[in-house]
């Protein structure tokens, strides 16, 4: 994929109603976007499928909605008042700003391009003899790129952990990283940035009380968890889930939707027995990425990058990155926060927030694995990669979403071949048999090809065209996106036989 590929990605968001920049007709503002008619169809689709695997596949896992508001203290606790910051630097020439960070992870994964090159090249050489593990372990040029980025990457989290900015500097100028849009090495120092967004509470100037809105959803479960410990008689381990908006004054807000100052994310906080941590990060690791690859976008779109840096709460940390049209990126994160959040809302509230383990006869703070994942990124994923230009057999090409069924904004489009002859009568009743069900939508525009085309453009699964022969025997022509293969087929079979692949089962079971 590539920067076109991503052009088009944008362009088709926009023109078929999935994304539109927020306030448009003031000429937009700044990495804030609206989802439009199929977008939140889309959007709530992947909510669901999220929802649904945490909460209702697992009996220990149950959903929470805190406000976006919370008390301020919270971010105190939470360490986000000092610590949720961005190291930033500015390009003296092109005046452009860049998280410091980022600049360097860039270099980095310039040096990975390389040793992948280096792999291909070595595959096409050895064919079936090669032994990627080998080779990785023992080539010079590889060995030599592999050392080189762990060395960056170790310089790079030290020197943020310990604050001295002056050395990430320093990295940036030794490493020659330059400015991507103008190629100047001329940069300012790196400052910290806080990234939370601050508002006012009350109506008065001095009685006003300092807020933030929240820059991520995890606090709220945390400060919630005796509450649904108790009421839901809950026994560890267990899990809180949900989904919700988080702010962050993002430096760089770049790639569309990637990256954006109001977004949403679906987190899940599994509170566990101190000790099992680093089991329940393995498998929350590995049923996270099952959930993903049930999408059927194919296991190369997905890999584990294990952090070097960890926050300062977490003792262990890996992100699953999915391969974005510009690279493979970050989608979710996976952490072991250890007992931090909940042992410093203790300190900071004065109140205990621990479990009683009736096994162990024992009582303590539990620690936690949280899985947090963006929505908006996540519709980026299965946006970007469902999108395909196909070329037919009869040389024509066409555009295509191939949106996993069980997400596709439209289930069924039901289409009368013609405006007349009592066909739009009949169309319309079969809407109304399958709406209690189905996101179904009505079409009559258009030659029946077009229609056709204007469906597979925004994913929908199947097409029910009615014509003539549905007058005699109450059959209807169903075609399938993807193989676009058409069957005759009895109305009153039609729900059942689209049914299947709109079934939670079909996606999760074969996987969860
Ligand atoms: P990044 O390094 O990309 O800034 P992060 O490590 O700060 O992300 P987390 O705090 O772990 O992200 O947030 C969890 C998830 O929330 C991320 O994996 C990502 O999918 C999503 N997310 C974070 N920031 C944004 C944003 N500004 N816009 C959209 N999604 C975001």
């Amino acid at each position: 994929m590539s920067d076109e590929q991503f052009k088009k990605v944008l362009s088709h968001a926009k023109e078929y109603g999935f994304v539109f920049p927020s306030s448009e007709i003031y000429d937009g503002l700044s990495a804030v976007y609206d989802y439009g008619p199929n977008g939140v169809e889309l959007k709530n689709n992947i909510r669901n499928y999220w929802y649904k695997a945490m909460t209702q596949l697992h009996q220990n896992i149950v959903g929470l909605d805190a406000a976006i508001f919370m008390h301020p203290t919270t971010w105190k606790a939470s360490g986000h008042v000092d610590a949720f910051n961005d190291p930033l630097i500015d390009n003296k020439d092109s005046k452009k700003r860049y998280r410091a960070d980022v600049l360097i992870e860039d270099y980095v994964e310039k040096i990975e391009n390389k040793v992948q090159k280096e792999i291909k090249k070595a595959r096409k050489r050895f064919g079936d003899a090669f032994d990627e593990a080998q080779f990785v372990a023992t080539h010079p040029r590889v060995v030599k790129y592999r050392a080189q980025q762990k060395e960056i990457l170790q310089r790079m989290a030290k020197s943020l952990e310990n604050g001295d900015l002056a050395d990430v500097k320093a990295l940036i100028e030794e490493l020659g990283i330059a400015d991507p849009v103008s190629g100047s090495k001329n940069w300012t120092d790196v400052k910290q940035f806080n990234l939370m967004f601050g508002t006012k509470l009350g109506a008065s100037a001095d009685s006003a009380m300092d807020l933030y809105l929240r820059p991520e959803t995890a606090q709220g479960i945390f400060v919630n968890f005796l509450n649904v410990q108790k009421t839901m008689r809950m026994k560890i381990p267990f899990g809180i889930a949900q989904t919700g908006k988080a702010f962050r004054n993002e430096i760089v807000a770049r790639q569309f939707i990637f990256r954006m100052r109001e977004f949403e994310q679906m987190e899940m906080q599994f509170f566990v027995r101190p000790g099992t941590q680093k089991e329940w990060f393995d498998k929350w690791k590995e049923e996270r990425l099952k959930w993903h690859k049930s999408l059927g976008f194919g296991d190369d779109y997905y890999r584990f990058h294990d952090h070097e840096k960890l926050a300062h709460y977490a003792d262990a940390a890996t992100d699953i990155e999915f391969k974005f049209p510009f690279g493979f990126k970050e989608l979710e994160g996976i952490h072991s926060r250890t007992d931090f959040d909940l042992s410093q809302h203790e300190k900071h509230s004065g109140k205990k927030l621990q479990y009683f383990d009736p096994e162990l006869n024992e009582r303590y703070t539990p620690y936690v694995i949280e899985t947090s994942i963006g929505l908006d990124r996540m519709f980026l994923a299965v946006f970007s990669a469902s999108l395909q230009d196909e070329t037919l057999p009869d040389g024509s090409t066409r555009t295509v979403m191939k949106i996993p069924a069980i997400l596709a904004p439209t289930k069924v489009a039901v289409l009368p071949l013609l405006k007349k002859d009592g066909l739009p009568e009949i169309a319309k009743q079969i809407i109304d048999d399958l709406k209690w069900d189905f996101k179904v939508q009505y079409d009559e525009k258009d030659a029946i090809g077009r229609r056709y085309r204007r469906q597979d453009a925004v994913g929908t699964p199947y097409c029910v065209t009615v014509d003539h022969q549905t007058k005699e025997d109450n059959t209807v022509t169903l075609r399938e996106r993807d193989s676009m293969a058409q069957i005759r087929i009895p109305i009153a079979e039609l729900r059942q036989h689209i049914a299947d692949k709109f079934n939670l089962q079909n996606w999760l079971g074969k996987t969860l």
